[in-house]
């Protein structure tokens, strides 16, 4: 049987420009296309509209051009893709796993308090189940997915590319999880869902930050019936402190006026990623990453690239 062919994806969320992190993060999701002999998308991760710089999605896309890193499809934007979202909640609210919630932060901590068992997660309550049951006369706020009836686990195994064997129990280590939140935003794990699966994706290539999402996507996935795609999950920039790079501790937009600028913003992304420095022009670095990349993963990839989940 021949093997889908792989289609890899980046999926910035357009809150600044993009900075020596995001550019490892881009780098890699499109060398790993490009040494599967793939398609490379980009999709615009605007769906948390608060967050997002007006102008950002088009730096990116051009600092990503400046780069060569050009998408083989038109970009998406998630803030233009809403009736998917809406379609894939109805699906799983007809499929009773998911359910409106009328709970405030303050009737969380309050339900958890009775209980005795507060539990957080990344400094999040998690959720008890209040609403399981019904609203009891409280309006709808947000939507949560049903991780697991009573009494039963939500336990969900995958094998990471790089991090090798995963298994989290979403149920009781996340708990019930929002799809649409209390200000009507879809949330990113049901939007990331639903494109990747809209957009063929076979491979995800992101941040080690993000691998602790993929439990819940897969759920997600297999509740709506899509197949699961393969993941990769890369080393994350740190700065000098130890933290991740990001803008909100202060990582400097890439300044890409000129092939030299541009060329050591790309190698400053390849050694990250393990790969020598690269020299001549920027597509003739651009290949030799590729090859590299292609040598360096040639065993890892040889297994099976595309799992469909169970109907
Ligand atoms: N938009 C997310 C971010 O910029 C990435 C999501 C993903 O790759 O799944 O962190």
């Amino acid at each position: 049987m021949s093997q889908p062919p792989y289609i890899g994806r980046f999926a910035p969320s357009p809150t600044g420009p993009l900075h020596a992190g995001s550019l490892v993060a881009a780098l890699v999701s499109w060398l790993d296309a490009r040494a599967h002999g793939g398609q490379w998308l980009v999709r615009i991760e605007d769906v948390d509209t608060p967050r997002c710089v007006p102008g950002a999605a088009d730096t990116i896309l051009q600092q990503l051009a400046s780069c060569g890193l050009l998408p083989d499809a038109a970009p998406v934007y998630q803030s233009q893709r809403g009736a998917l979202y809406k379609q894939a909640l109805n699906q799983l609210t007809h499929a009773g796993l998911a359910y409106p919630c009328g709970c405030s932060r303050q009737d969380i901590a309050t339900a958890l308090a009775v209980s005795g068992h507060a539990r957080e997660r990344h400094g999040e309550l998690i959720y008890p189940g209040t609403c399981r049951a019904g609203l009891s006369g409280k309006p709808a706020r947000a939507w949560r997915f049903l991780t697991a009836e009573v009494g039963q686990r939500a336990e969900v195994t995958w094998t990471d590319r790089r991090l090798g064997p995963q298994t989290q129990n979403v149920s009781e280590q996340v708990g019930d999880f929002v799809l649409r939140r209390a200000d009507g935003l879809w949330a990113y794990q049901l939007a990331v869902v639903v494109d990747d699966a809209a957009q063929g994706i076979t491979d995800v290539v992101r941040g080690e930050d993000l691998a602790d999402n993929t439990a819940r996507q897969i759920l997600l996935q297999r509740a709506l019936g899509l197949p699961t795609p393969r993941y990769l999950h890369t080393p994350l920039v740190l700065d000098a402190d130890g933290e991740k790079l990001s803008k909100q501790n202060g990582a400097q937009a890439l300044l890409l006026s000129n092939s030299p600028a541009v060329l050591a913003a790309l190698n400053a992304a390849a050694a990250c990623l393990n790969l020598p420095s690269a020299s001549g022009t920027l597509t003739e670095a651009l290949a030799q990453w590729a090859q590299r990349w292609t040598a360096q993963w040639a065993l890892k990839s040889s297994g099976e690239r595309f799992h469909h989940s169970p109907a």
